[in-house]
């Protein structure tokens, strides 16, 4: 599912019209993930914070759509396809909105005024959001890819009139003279192919605009586009807008005639190079910059130290990699050893993920967050690192 700005600020606007208290919850239920289990859990202990903060009623109101979301989740959670995690607010007036992810980010449930999301906002400038344009001379389809979700914009889809050029020539050659005919045939030829051009480029570029209209409607960050490797490729490129160029991501060989799901495979694989491309790079800065100067660490612990000096304005970190680690409750104070808390001398508690920790502390200090999914085993040796805001 794309999450569109539009839908959370619908969130957003429905806020001022209720001050009913909104529940957010964000559930990793992929296995090995045993969500009912971390569900059950979450709810206990917010049960027993809010009691003694909220009065009677509202507290029962809250607890009842707490059963109603325990209920939806063991209903309808276990093997969700291409999902991750679920996302839900909802409110006890029968509000609810669900975002169903294919990756992961914290367990969370809190229960606020407003809703929580500033996670999935993260989620939103992290990952590009492709806007996948088809076209051949006669035809142009928009998808949009995202989060590995393929859906076309049926409302977009264009047919153009381009005469096919094979029935014009019969049609000319059936209607001419005999003897004649032949002689003209050449000229006509040449006036049909240039008829036939001309529709072709107002084709394209009515594509072209059309995708750039929606490509800004809709916050769309990234371009691809697919074509037959003929012609078409250069005419079409030379119809995008400027801004469009700007952001293209990649090309492939296709047809708009083609398969949905082939499509979806070609645009996929497109995606997937690109992000790799933006992957190396973002690691060959980090590795450049720690070894040219002291503007990137590598490793969790530096990382640490980095983030707790509000240091960092990129944090990079190889996703799926996950290590015990501690944390002090009274100040978000974190540590790879079981030491009491150098801030505030308290005893720290084990979780099960200090990486889950580092990416929370990062977007408190609105640090962006880059997750390496392809393998690079320079990187790895380390984890984690980060591209610094000032040295030390
Ligand atoms: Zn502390």
């Amino acid at each position: 599912m794309l999450i569109y700005h539009q839908q959370l600020e619908e969130l957003a606007k429905y806020r001022k019209q209720t001050d009913e208290p909104m529940v957010s919850l964000y559930l990793n239920v992929a296995p090995p993930e045993d969500y009912k289990t971390h569900l059950n859990s979450m709810i206990r202990t917010t049960r027993n914070e809010l009691k003694d903060r909220m009065d009677k009623d509202r507290f029962e109101a809250v607890d009842r759509l707490f059963g109603t979301i325990e209920k939806h989740a063991k209903n309808t959670f276990h093997n969700l396809k291409n999902t991750r995690l679920v996302v839900i607010f909802a409110d006890t007036t029968g509000f609810w909105q669900e975002y169903r992810l294919p990756v992961s980010l914290p367990g969370e449930l809190a229960v606020e005024p407003d809703p929580y999301i500033r996670p999935l906002t993260t989620l939103m400038d992290e990952f590009e959001r492709y806007l996948v344009l088809v076209a051949d001379s006669r035809h142009a389809r928009l998808f949009s890819l995202y989060l590995g979700d393929f859906e076309e914009h049926p409302d977009i889809f264009m047919e153009s009139d381009v005469p096919d050029r094979v029935r014009v020539n019969v049609s000319m050659a059936s209607g001419g003279g005999s003897g004649g005919a032949k002689v003209y045939q050449g000229l006509g030829d040449k006036r049909i192919e240039g008829h036939i051009k001309d529709q072709i480029h107002k084709h394209l570029k009515a594509s072209a605009d059309k995708t750039f209209e929606y490509f800004r409607e809709k916050d769309f960050t990234r371009l691809i586009i697919g074509t037959p490797d003929d012609k078409n490729r250069p005419w079409l490129r030379d119809h995008l807008h400027s801004y469009l160029k700007d952001r293209l991501a990649g090309e492939f060989n296709a047809r708009p005639t083609l398969p949905d799901n082939e499509l979806k495979n070609m645009a996929l694989e497109t995606a997937a190079a690109y992000e790799r491309e933006n992957e190396k790079r973002i690691i060959d800065t980090l590795f450049e910059k720690s070894t040219s100067g002291s503007m990137a660490v590598l490793g969790i612990d530096p990382v640490i130290r980095a983030l707790r000096r509000g240091q960092v304005h990129t944090l990079v970190i190889e996703n799926g990699y996950k290590t015990r680690g501690y944390l002090c409750l009274n100040d978000h104070n974190l540590s790879t050893t079981e030491t009491a808390c150098p801030l505030c001398e308290a005893p720290m508690t084990e979780v099960d993920d200090i990486i889950d920790e580092m990416v929370e502390e990062a977007i408190l200090h609105n640090s962006e967050v880059k997750h390496v999914f392809t393998e690079h085993p320079e990187f790895e040796k380390y984890h984690a690192g980060a591209v610094l805001r000032f040295s030390m």
